[in-house]
């Protein structure tokens, strides 16, 4: 199936010159979804990881789906502040200025097995975050998957140690 043609883009979006890929065409086709999860399902089973953690909040939505389909569980990456109990940090660099992803302390074991996950891989940076978090709780990261790749972005390159499989790029 191509996907593609349910990628949206809205110019100007969420500011002046940028032009945004809107995932949601995709989530509303019942076919189109489905494809999208047992793809990227199909390319985790062989990693046999233990979970899937994925990035607030686009990354939640077909992240939970493919833990689902894989029979795992899944760990929410969250912005500062949101989750209730313990938690560990990783820091980011966005265009202007620093964000940071939190996760539970205890979710992860060590030598876990982890797919990563979120909707999209501009710049690498919220990726990046969410390889350190898994690994700094000793967990090994088997795979990164996204929906939307934006290669000319270079994202791919900050991942270069891992391994990554994206469903749609754009050049
Ligand atoms: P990066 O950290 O790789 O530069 O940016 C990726 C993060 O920003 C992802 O969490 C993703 O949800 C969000 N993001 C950046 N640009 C877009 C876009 O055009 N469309 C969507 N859906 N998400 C985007």
């Amino acid at each position: 199936m191509e996907l593609r043609r349910f990628i949206r883009d809205i110019p100007d979006f969420p500011k002046p010159g940028i032009v945004f890929k809107d995932i949601t065409p995709l989530l509303l086709d019942p076919a189109a979804l489905n494809f999208a999860v047992e793809s990227i399902a199909g390319y985790a089973r062989p990693l046999e990881v233990d979970l899937v953690v994925a990035a607030e909040a686009r990354g939640f939505i077909l992240g939970a789906a493919v833990a689902r389909e894989l029979g795992v569980g899944f760990v929410p990456a969250r912005k500062p502040g949101k989750l209730p109990a313990e938690t560990v940090s990783a820091e980011y660099i966005l265009e202007y200025g620093v964000d940071a992803l939190e996760m539970h302390a205890d979710a992860l074991r060590d030598g876990a097995r982890v797919l990563l996950h979120d909707d999209l891989l501009a710049t690498g940076g919220t990726a990046r975050a969410l390889c350190e978090l898994a690994e700094g709780a000793g967990a090994v990261v088997a795979g990164c998957a996204f929906l939307v790749e934006l290669a000319f972005l270079g994202g791919r390159e900050k991942l270069a140690s891992y391994d990554v499989h994206t469903l749609i790029a754009y050049d």
